[in-house]
């Protein structure tokens, strides 16, 4: 099949630019577990998703367990999002995990229980956008549909010298049109990969190495200079900061940890609770009673001081700990202000109980700050502290 015209206005590469990126491809592709032969399309998916905003070397160990705990969609759909929260737990931005638990739930649900084969019909599962849905159909189905990820936009914009940011849906749109002209007949799966695969480890932001580049002939920016400038960069407003307390109580070898609610960007995961900062006379209330009456505040010590920063703002989290005896009960949240949203429940847990908890990263650097116990990066907790 010809590939189709380019829309008016894109420019092209040659032919011959591609098969160069594809012989270097084939002799240089990092070896990853998800590149099995043939490409399992849920294998895909699930690395994919992780993929994003996460390096590759933090995402193999927790694809690899994934990989082992649910071999296909359905076996994730019949667990609780609990689990795949817990086994997410350090990798970060839970809205993934959140949305390949919707989009497995909608597969199961399929009369034949399996993913879609089509870019267009992937598009039509929960949490599946154009670039998973091309990432899945190229290279699981040979779908002549090209991936536009960071790395594919930085390589294009170099190559063609493309100016402006090429962060709009028309720009996406063009820079799709460009790689799906410079695909052309060659294995569509094997070009999206080698193209991702040479922004990850040749054409990368800050140092690309022209001299090793099997598409340096073809590149304008390279040849021109301006390696370094492209793409451009929008100066985006200053991040808010978001300042709060998070208050760590120990009760012998117990911790309180609260739930956050349904909404939110810590959706269904527990961590210390968290008040505003400055705290206020009523929250002191509700944290005593909270802990059963048993925490006199004054004896609450600063522990630290914890800066976490995410997409639109930086948390600034002053860290108080606090060993506390009594506090049998089930917490009582009322009254007690959150920062980030409404809290559904608090809970005592047991040290042994917080290995395959969804704690969220913030979560673990509070509790490494609080001193009070041993945390891991990716997921350890220690049983004493
Ligand atoms: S020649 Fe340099 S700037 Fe051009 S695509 Fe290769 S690494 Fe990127």
């Amino acid at each position: 099949m010809k590939p189709p015209a380019p829309p008016q206005g894109v420019p092209e590469l040659p032919a011959e630019a591609g098969e160069a990126l594809l012989d270097w491809f084939r002799t240089h592709a990092r070896v990853l577990p998800w590149r099995t032969t043939p490409r399992d399309p849920w294998a895909v998916w699930v690395s994919e998703v992780m993929l994003q905003q996460t390096r590759v070397a933090t995402v193999i160990p927790y694809f690899e367990r994934f990989l082992t705990r649910w071999p296909d969609a359905r076996a994730l759909a019949a667990s609780e999002l609990d689990d795949l929260l817990g086994a997410w737990s350090g990798l970060g931005y839970y809205r993934r995990a959140r949305a390949l638990h919707a989009g497995a739930k909608a597969v199961a649900e399929r009369s034949e229980g399996s993913l879609p084969t089509t870019f267009e019909e992937l598009k039509k599962l929960p949490g599946i956008g154009d670039y998973t849905a091309a990432a899945i159909a190229s290279l699981a189905h040979g779908e002549r549909v090209a991936v536009v990820d960071g790395n594919v936009r930085r390589v294009i914009a170099r190559l063609l010298a493309l100016r402006g940011a090429l962060d709009s849906s028309k720009d996406h749109a063009r820079i799709r049109a460009i790689a799906t002209r410079t695909m052309g007949q060659l294995p569509p799966g094997a070009f999206n990969e080698a193209m991702m695969e040479l922004g990850a480890t040749v054409c990368t932001p800050s140092s690309p190495r022209c001299e090793t580049c099997p598409v340096a002939a073809w590149c304008v920016a390279s040849r021109d200079g301006l390696q370094r400038e492209l793409p451009e960069t929008v100066r985006r407003p200053a991040l808010k900061t978001v300042r709060s307390i998070a208050i760590v109580l120990r009760r012998a070898n117990h911790l309180l940890l609260a739930r956050h609610g349904t909404d939110g960007l810590f959706a269904g995961m527990w961590a210390p609770p968290m008040l505003p900062r400055p705290i206020r006379a009523d929250a002191r209330r509700a944290l005593t009673s909270l802990a059963g009456g048993a925490l006199r505040w004054d004896d609450a010590g600063r522990a630290g001081e914890v800066r976490h920063v995410l997409t639109h703002r930086v948390l600034e989290v002053e860290v108080v700990a606090c060993r506390v005896d009594g506090a049998e009960g089930l917490p009582d949240l009322s009254g007690l202000p959150s920062v980030a949203t409404d809290y559904s429940e608090a809970r005592w847990f047991s040290l042994s109980e917080l290995d395959g908890l969804a704690l969220p990263a913030l979560a673990r650097k509070i509790l490494h700050a609080s001193k009070m116990i041993e945390v891991g990066s990716e997921g350890g907790v220690s049983r004493e502290g």
